[in-house]
Parts: C-alpha cells; structure tokens; sequence
C-alpha cells in the first residue's frame, strides 16, 4: 500500500458547490430501491427506460427514449447432470437458493441462470478441467497429452471474457462448456476462512453463480447481426455465427461444481503439475486436468432466438456552443432483479447527477458545451444498446464528442477505481481532490491512491465505452469496489440485491453519494471550462510506456522486429504536442477567443486520428490503433494491439496494402502533423 497521504481539498466555485450540496445518498438510496425491484433483463425493461427519462425530465432535462430492433435470445430450458463409471449420478442445483430477504416484492424475482447468446444444443461426454480457459491454458493441456477432442471442458471464471474460454474450448474441438465461480478469487472473505455466507455474513453465498454473455466481444460488440451499422427492423442482417458460439454453455456455483472437479481426482494431470496461473482455485479438489474414464456429463441448453426492441434513454442539456458534447452513460439491463451493483449503483448514480444539474437549470444556467446523459439497454448482452446508438449517431459525435464519461457497476465497495484515455488522466485525478471521501476529511484522491497506488487503467473492454474509444472518443471508466477485506460481490448474481447493498456493499449509500459528486464535478468541469482541460501531451507520455512494453514483449521471445518507424512516429507525435501546448499558453496569454476555439477543437478532434478505418487485422470493429481488448482476454487491454498480437501470431509478412483489413499482416503505425484544415494528427498502420 502507498504511504497514506492527505492531500488537502481543492476549493470549488459557487456553481461546483450548488452541485455537490444538492447530492443525498436518501434520493439515492430510492433510486436504488426503484431500480433493483423490477425486471431488467435486455428488452424487457421499457418502463424503466421512460421511467428514467422521466426523472431527466422533472429535472429539467430534455429527454426522450430511442429504442433499437436487435437479436437476443432468452432461456427456456437447461440441465446437466453427471454421472460416474459406476453408473452412479450427481444431480446440480443449477439455480440460486431463493433467500426471503432478497425477495422484499411482489415482483418476479427469479431469472434463470444461463449465458447470453449461449447456443441451443446438448451434449454428452467425457469432461476435463481446462482451467481459466485462456489459449495458454489449452496449449498446456495439449503439451500434456490431455485429450480435448470431443470433450466437455468445465472452466473457472475469471481471467478472460468468458465468451472467449467457450470460444477456446470450442476451436479445440471440445462440444460443451460448463463454467463455475471458485472461492479462489474471494481472497480471505470465505467460508472455508471463517466468515458467514451471504446473507448471513460477507462471504459467497456456495449457490451463487455468476450469469453473463458469452459471445466473443473481441471481434465486435453490438447486435451480432448489424455490424458497424444501426439494427432497425428492416435494417440487412448478417449471419451472427461468427461471434457467437455453437456449442452449449451453462454457468454453475461453487457447490455445484465441488463434485463434478472431485470426479476428476486421480485423472489425468494434477493441478499442481499442471502448473499455470491459477489454475488451482480454493475448493477443496485436486483440480486435475481429467477426463475420468467413464465419467461423463449429459448438458442441454434450450434458447429462443428473437429479435426484439431495445431502449436506450437519452438525456440533453444543450450548450451555448454546439460544436462540443460530453456524453454520460451507463447501462440499465441487468441478469437479474436486483442488480444493486450491477448496473444500478451506475443507474441511480446518474438520475442523482441529473438532479444536480437541475438545481443549476433551476436558475437559468447552460454549459459552454452540450451534455448527452444515455441510459443504454442492452449492455449485459454485448454493449448492444451503446453501440448501436454510436453506429447511428457517428457523423455527428465525431464532429462534436469531447469525452464519454462511463459508469457501469458505480458503487460495490468504497475503493476508487478509474480506468481513462490518457488526456483525460489530469483532469480525473484533479477532480478528485474536489470530493470529501465518504464522509470523513480525507479526499477521495487520497482513498483513490490508497486503493491503487495511483494507477489509471488502459480501457480494454467490458462495458459501454468500448464503441466511443474505437471511433477515436476519449473516454474514461469509474467505479468503487471492494478491498480485499469487504465483503464478496456477487457479480452477475441474484445476491447482487438491495438487501445485500444496503447491508453489506455500501451501507449508507456513501459510495453512491461520492461518486455521484465526482462524476458530476467531472463533467461539469469538462462541459464549462474555456479551455478543455485535456492533456494531449500525456499521450506522449503513456505511448512511450506502451513503446517500452512492445519492447520487452519483443525481446521476449526470439523473433526480431523493426519498429523504427514507430519510434520515429512517436517522436513527431510528441513534438505535435508541444506546438498545441504552445498554442494552448498564447491563447491563455492573450486571453484569444478564436485561439481558444482553435485549441479546444484540436483537443476535441485529435484521437480521431489514432482510428483506422479497417480496424485491426481481423477485427474491422477495433478500430483504435493504440489500444483494444486483448484478442484472447476480451476484457485487459493489449496497446499497440495490431503489432503487438500479429508478432505474437507470428503473422510477420508485410501487408501489400497497408490499409486492408483481411490477413493477419504485420503494420507498423505512422502519424502525421495535422494540417491548417484537419485538427487530427493523421495515424496509419503501414508497413
Ligand atoms: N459487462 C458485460 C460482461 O462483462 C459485458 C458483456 C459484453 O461486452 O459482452 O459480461
Ligand atoms: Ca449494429
Ligand atoms: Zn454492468
Ligand atoms: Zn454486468
């Protein structure tokens, strides 16, 4: 941990504190209630899409509800049951224990476990542990002899998206894929450590499981039948096979998956020989690789296919200055009724955000820039509603989109965390030494520090910011979470509730309550500054971090790569910088409006330059040359992800057209000046 600091509260000005004294973790506290006591799962939760709108409105927004024609699919029916060489069987729970206290409404509140986009089918076999389920993981498996071929693989959570461990198993040739939670990832807070489980007590409730999508998300998010264009009832549909998988899946608790790893005791590999990064969880199981012989699974998964509308809510201020926008959004679906943390502690957080803003319209104030506050549907399925908004709204987000400000799972704990584009790294740290933590005197920058050591992730993917940061739109991500002592996140789980968040997550509703102001103050301060407090030449600075990585990856291994031309690329890139600086401290001196205008759309427009229209080799949706999910993590980042993965492919040729898109080509990035007519800072893979 770093040395506890305290940084002293930067003061705010009279609108910042209009702001931030209007924000009740009461109202909050409501909104929450609101939010987790209905049904949320994608394309059934319209009344709560103008349910939303309708709180913008009251508070002086204008807002209205856009909805989308996408492919879903729903749950119908599953099993899955084991049965040993002697002929004896173990039968799953398969659904969570239904707890009273989870249940303070009439509502339906069961949603079935299942995977989002999981293929209809079933199947039969012998079965092996493959561990995380990452590419490394089967190559081990292969490296040992463990036969995939025609085998069921079961695989722990966490790690990779797990569309991709489905993905894994099915490329290897395996026909099914079971996927559990392990208390491995719970640290201390477990029951084999002394603590209660949930709702007793801090630890995973044993019947948890952890629900989600499975399909591929590091080829393209969105509706998988309208790539990189927006789904409308009669919009053309593409063969959605090629992100989604063929084989079924089916999500399992812990207690569920203790006997099915015990059946593989003795077969095969064991855990420890294996040798790979977690492998070996904290179940109380030798984690062998398997098969067992004779032991075999019998699963069936029963899906219905639909195409079904959507609801994305939008909310505007618009500013005196048309030509900049700052979009807020967060998801509003969720897997399940409650979904305290997930999405909701985000959804509750912006209607609390639209309440401030509408002490500030109360009074006859606008921003400098317009501000965009969305409600996206969808999110859990893929970033269905997210994108396709985006693939409808392009032209104009990128001629005015400055920043996208994201909130997905706001509050789960009370540790700050952001992940964010590189100039948006000043002004997020400063913002957060405008906000009083939780209650206390120490600042949230403080806490934030604490948490992480003053670490700012690289956005790879996993919610709604990934569309914006691939057409070139800053964007940053936040949350508070749970340190290593809090209580067990039930992630994607029907314990994700009201009653586990105002017992457990965030009590007081405190993290909700800061985190509103923060977000609030950050894009107040985004949408009302003179100048657009973005920091181009921290791009400088984070690429030479990203360059000195490429480096290492490549010393790593034996091959040899020339990446001069990127080396070169960065240098004029950084020199590109230092003349918008320059122009940044005449318009400040001279106090320039035009020079002022120059310079913030120079700030506004210059990632745009770090797209590429062909995206990456293999994956046209990816289009940001300087970071994307990791092909096969789905959810970290890779930077420099072109070069990077096709080193690593070992896809060496030289690209005949430098900008085509098919093959897995190696290019090298070029970056050119702006010019007096285009404020982008031109970028291109070339060979
Ligand atoms: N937040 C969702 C998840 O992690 C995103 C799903 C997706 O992008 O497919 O499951
Ligand atoms: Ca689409
Ligand atoms: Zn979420
Ligand atoms: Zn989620």
């Amino acid at each position: 941990l770093a040395k506890r600091q305290s940084t002293p509260l930067s003061p705010l000005n009279p609108e910042e504190k209009i702001l931030v004294d209007s924000v009740s973790n009461v109202s909050i506290s409501e909104w929450s209630y609101y939010y987790t006591h209905g049904y949320h799962v994608a394309g059934k939760n319209m009344t709560m899409a103008e349910w939303t709108a309708d709180r913008w409105r009251e508070n002086g927004w204008n807002a209205s509800v856009v909805s989308y024609n996408v492919y879903l699919n729903y749950p119908v029916n599953k099993s899955l049951s084991l049965t040993y060489s002697n002929g004896s069987t173990f039968q799953p729970l398969l659904e969570e224990a239904v707890l009273d206290v989870d249940d303070t409404t009439s509502y339906p509140n069961r949603v079935p476990t299942f995977h989002g986009y999981s293929a209809s089918g079933s199947a039969e076999a012998e079965f092996v542990y493959v561990g995380r389920g990452q590419q490394d993981d089967f190559a081990r498996l292969k490296e040992l002899g463990v036969p995939l071929e025609g085998k069921i693989a079961i695989s722990r959570y966490g790690g990779p998206f797990r569309g991709l461990k489905v993905k894994n198993a099915q490329a290897n040739g395996m026909v099914g894929a079971i996927l559990f939670t392990d208390t491995g990832d719970d640290g201390d807070i477990t029951e084999a450590k002394g603590y209660a489980a949930y709702p007793e007590g801090p630890a995973r409730n044993p019947t948890a499981v952890q629900r989600g999508s499975v399909q591929y998300l590091s080829i393209y998010p969105g509706d998988p039948t309208t790539p990189g264009y927006p789904s409308r009832e009669d919009s053309p549909r593409a063969d959605p096979q090629t992100v989604m998988p063929k084989i079924p899946s089916i999500p399992i608790s812990y207690v569920d998956a203790i006997p099915i790893l015990a059946a593989l005791d003795g077969h095969g590999v064991d855990g420890e020989t294996v040798n790979r990064t977690r492998w070996v969880g904290a179940l109380n199981v030798s984690y062998s690789t398997g098969p067992a012989p004779g032991t075999t699974i019998n699963m069936r998964n029963l899906m219905e296919d639909t195409h079904t509308d959507i609801w994305d809510s939008i909310g505007v201020i618009n500013g005196t200055n048309p030509d900049e926008t700052i979009v807020i959004g967060n998801h509003r679906d969720a897997w399940i009724i409650g979904g305290a943390a997930d999405p909701n502690s985000g959804t509750a957080i912006i209607v609390e955000l639209s309440r401030a803003f509408g002490k500030l319209l109360a009074q006859g104030w606008r921003p400098k820039r317009n501000i965009v506050l969305c409600s996206w549907d969808a999110e859990e399925y893929g970033l269905v509603g997210s994108t396709e908004w985006v693939e409808e709204y392009i032209p104009w987000l990128t001629d005015t989109a400055v920043s996208y400000l994201n909130i997905d799972v706001g509050a789960s704990g009370s540790w700050p965390h952001i992940s964010a584009t590189p100039e948006l790294h000043g002004i997020s740290t400063d913002v957060m030494k405008k906000v009083p933590w939780m209650d206390t005197n120490r600042t949230m920058y403080d806490a934030w520090i604490e948490y992480t050591g003053g670490g700012i992730g690289v956005l790879g993917s996993g919610s709604d910011y990934t569309s914006f940061v691939h057409k070139g739109i800053g964007a940053i991500d936040m949350g508070a979470g749970g340190g290593s002592s809090d209580p067990i996140y039930h992630y994607h789980s029907n314990y994700d509730s009201y009653h586990w968040m105002s017992n457990f997550g965030d009590p007081e509703f405190l993290a909700h309550k800061y985190m509103t102001k923060y977000l609030t103050l950050l894009a107040y301060n985004l949408a009302t500054a003179e100048l657009l407090p973005l920091n181009v030449s921290n791009w400088a600075t984070q690429m030479e971090i990203y360059y000195g990585d490429l480096v290492e990856t490549i010393k790593s291994t034996s091959d040899t790569l020339d990446i001069s031309l990127l080396r070169s690329a960065l240098d004029e890139f950084s020199s590109k910088t230092r003349e918008i600086e320059a122009l940044e401290q005449q318009a400040i001196a001279n106090q320039d409006v035009a020079l002022t205008t120059l310079v913030n759309h120079k700030k506004r427009d210059f990632q745009r330059g770090f797209v590429s229209q062909g995206g990456l080799p293999d994956r046209e949706f990816y289009q940001n040359l300087i970071f994307a999910p990791g092909l096969d993590t789905g959810y970290a980042p890779t930077t420099f992800p072109g070069i990077t993965e096709s080193f690593l492919a070992g896809n060496l040729s030289v690209a005949a057209d430098p900008l085509s898109t098919t093959g897995n080509e190696i290019r090298i990035l070029v970056i050119e000046p702006p010019s007096p007519e285009d404020n982008r800072i031109q970028c291109r893979l070339e060979h």
